[in-house]
């Protein structure tokens, strides 16, 4: 279910442009628009929801999916000596679009 007001249900659309570097039918991974590292790509599920505590079964089964497919896309992307995966939950973790997102953060030595 996409919802009307959501950056990223619209990015799933299509009505706001991204650059794509993987999509199926459960899943998006796009460039993230101001990147916090070299290589830094945001996973989506096309099931909106907001956050964790939000998630249901069917939404947890569909990020066990997202979470399965990371790897050989992060490979794909130029992640080669490991990456950083990041979900911010709510204010206090900075949290600006509403749509449950995991960050990759790779292509350079991370700082902690
Ligand atoms: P959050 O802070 O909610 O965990 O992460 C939201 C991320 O979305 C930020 O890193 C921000 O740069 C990214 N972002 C916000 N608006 C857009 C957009 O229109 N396009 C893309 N590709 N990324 C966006
Ligand atoms: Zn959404």
């Amino acid at each position: 279910m996409l919802e009307k007001d959501c950056l990223f249900c619209k990015i799933i659309e299509g009505k706001i442009p991204s650059s794509k570097v993987y999509e199926d039918d459960k899943m998006l991974v796009f460039k993230d628009i101001e990147p916090k590292a070299k290589i830094h790509l945001l996973a989506i599920a096309k099931d909106h929801f907001k956050l964790l505590s939000n998630m249901d079964e069917k939404q947890a089964e569909t990020l066990k999916y997202v979470l399965v497919k990371i790897p050989e896309i992060a490979a794909q992307n130029g992640c080669k000596n490991g990456y950083r995966l990041v979900i911010n939950q709510g204010e206090d973790a900075g949290q600006t679009v509403f749509h449950l997102h995991i960050h990759i953060l790779g292509g350079q030595t991370l700082p902690w």
